[in-house]
């Protein structure tokens, strides 16, 4: 990184980008016109951390801290990822799950400039002019969102932008995809939130979600914009209603280079959970039969995944997805049901009405159960017992987020299995002690996933992110648990080691573009090496 020749003395410690704070050396000081601007003693990123740190500690509300980090952010961007890298596991929470939360809540309120591009629909015809406005002209990854469907808390409207800036701070974090390259956008269509639109601050348009024919143009003027300005870029979809999201996916999963998290992130973290809790039975993906607690979004994108990936193994799509079952609100999905959507039809089979949910574990005889229902403690003692009586290692994953929402506990699981289920959950759960023998619940969390995908498209120059390269990403999260962590009943790799899992992921799939002929860069020899090379370390440059 050079700094740039006109950039000098004020204008350069208020460059977030560039600035260094006090650890500009003397000599730096000397050329560049910093003398008298800072205080004289010279310090190094460690110590930059270390009062980072501090301050954090002594500040006592995870929102403040957000706050503190975003400020930061906006200053000193080496020192910012330099932090968030000391600690990752750490800083995840206050950065973006489930601090962020709060943070687009009250974006409105605590407003004070930010990263990023705000596109509203009013502008329609000049999206590519107002793009251009963003000073950066080689951008790789974009995160965008509408708005209107931010984690669990509905429509935010601009204020959702909190999610694409978190994000792309995690890909940085967690797989040191460079954070010039990033660039957070929201597509501002209007709110359909009545408190929004009555608050003097709301800073988005005060009109109605635009829907149909004239949104999708929207949609399609921006990606346009973005072919023309960024030919290399990669769009991720954030934060859309599940009818636009899975509209907009298939509209240009085809002919661009674009992937949305929530829909293939969250299926590939739970197929890496998949992988990982056969690797402690020592059995097949197409050995497996699944039933899910929920018939939404989230299973249905599961199941398609799972029976992809067992088709890989030599299964038909057909065999494949006849071993993966849901059941709704309404009960079991079969051919008979008349109340069913397109998502919900590859998974409706031949079989008769059950009364229960454990009547039908006892009828279908599942090897896992994934609970994505939104309902907490619908896997209760009944339903781990029943799934317990079939499988000597029973696979529970309670999905449903956040903690509150939770299909079970892990001390439930494991209680109630005698230690013998294999578990993840959707959000966080301590270790349980049990019976002299302490497991280590792992979390299906989508960080696993996203930002090892984001380095293996950039360091590729992928055309396409296809269903596959998810399925690679996931055996290779999966393959990355030691014998060690599988024995102690964890089937993700540590959050802490995140950036290692990343670049271990991002390598193979890596390997896979290339063997797809989806790269547009020429194939390296040594490819992990390469894809090394394109991660973003945060330490100061010399400058003289
Ligand atoms: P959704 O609203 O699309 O689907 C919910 C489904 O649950 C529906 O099919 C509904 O019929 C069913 N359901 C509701 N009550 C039920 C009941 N009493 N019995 C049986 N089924 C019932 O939601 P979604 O987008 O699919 O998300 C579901 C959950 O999965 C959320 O809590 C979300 O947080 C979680 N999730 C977790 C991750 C992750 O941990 N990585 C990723 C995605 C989603």
């Amino acid at each position: 990184m050079t700094l740039p020749t006109e950039l000098r003395g004020y204008a350069l410690l208020h460059n977030a980008r560039y600035n260094k704070g006090s650890a500009f050396t003397q000599a730096e000081r000397e050329a560049l016109g910093l003398n008298g601007l800072l205080p004289d003693l010279v310090q190094d990123l460690h110590m930059q951390i270390a009062r980072i740190h501090g301050q954090l500690e002594a500040i006592p509300d995870d929102l403040q801290k957000y706050l503190f980090l975003s400020d930061l952010q906006s200053r000193n961007q080496t020192l910012y990822y330099a932090v968030l890298m000391s600690d990752p596991a750490h800083f995840m929470p206050l950065v973006y799950t489930p601090t962020v939360g709060e943070a687009c809540q009250k974006f409105d309120h605590f407003f004070r400039g930010t990263r990023g591009l705000y596109l509203p629909i009013t502008a329609k015809g000049r999206i590519k002019q107002l793009m251009q406005n963003w000073p950066e002209k080689d951008v790789r990854f974009i995160v965008v969102t509408d708005g209107e469907r931010i984690l669990g808390l509905g429509d935010l409207g601009v204020g959702g932008m909190g999610i694409p800036i978190g994000k792309l701070a995690l890909y940085t974090a967690c797989a040191g995809v460079p954070p010039d390259l990033t660039l957070p956008i929201t597509l501002d269509v209007g709110t359909n939130n009545a408190s929004l639109q009555d608050d003097p601050l709301y800073l988005g348009l005060r009109s109605e979600r635009v829907r149909g024919a004239a949104y999708m143009a929207f949609i399609d003027e921006f990606v346009s914009a973005v072919q023309d300005l960024y030919p290399k870029c990669c769009i991720q979809w954030e934060d859309f209603a599940n009818f636009n999201a899975y509209g907009i996916l298939d509209r240009y999963r085809d002919k661009i280079c674009t992937y949305n998290d929530d829909i293939q992130g969250t299926a590939a973290v739970a197929l890496a959970g998949l992988y990982g809790g056969i690797r402690i039975k020592g059995e097949k993906l197409s050995q497996q039969t699944v039933l899910f607690l929920g018939g939404g979004a989230a299973a249905t994108g599961i199941a398609e995944l799972i029976s992809e990936a067992m088709a890989l193994e030599g299964l038909t799509l057909e065999q494949a997805r006849a071993r993966n079952w849901l059941y709704d609100v309404n009960g079991l999905i079969t051919q008979a049901r008349t109340d069913l959507t397109d998502f919900q039809k590859p998974f409706s089979h031949a079989h008769p009405a059950v009364a229960s949910f454990v009547a039908a574990i006892e009828a279908i005889k599942p090897t896992v159960i994934i609970g994505v229902s939104t309902v907490p403690k619908l896997f209760n003692q009944a339903v781990i017992e029943a799934m317990s009586r079939i499988n000597a290692r029973p696979i529970i994953f309670p999905y449903s987020n956040p903690t509150s929402r939770s299909e079970c506990t892990a001390q439930e699981a494991y209680t109630w299995s005698q230690g013998r289920a294999i578990f993840a959950s959707g959000s966080p759960f301590d270790p349980v002690t049990l019976g002299g023998k302490t497991f280590i619940p792992g979390q299906g969390n989508n960080v696993y996933i996203f930002p090892a995908m984001g380095l293996a498209v950039l360091a590729t120059e992928a055309s396409r992110v296809t269903q596959e390269m998810f399925i690679c990403t996931a055996q290779a999260v999966a393959e990355q648990v030691t014998q060690a962590q599988l024995d102690s009943g964890l089937i993700y790799p540590p959050q802490s080691h995140i950036l290692e899992a990343s670049l271990h992921a991002a390598t193979r799939v890596a390997q896979l573009i290339f063997d797809r002929g989806l790269a547009r860069v020429p194939r390296p020899a040594d490819i992990a090496q390469h894809v090394r090379s394109y991660a973003y370390t945060p330490v100061y440059q010399n400058y003289v």
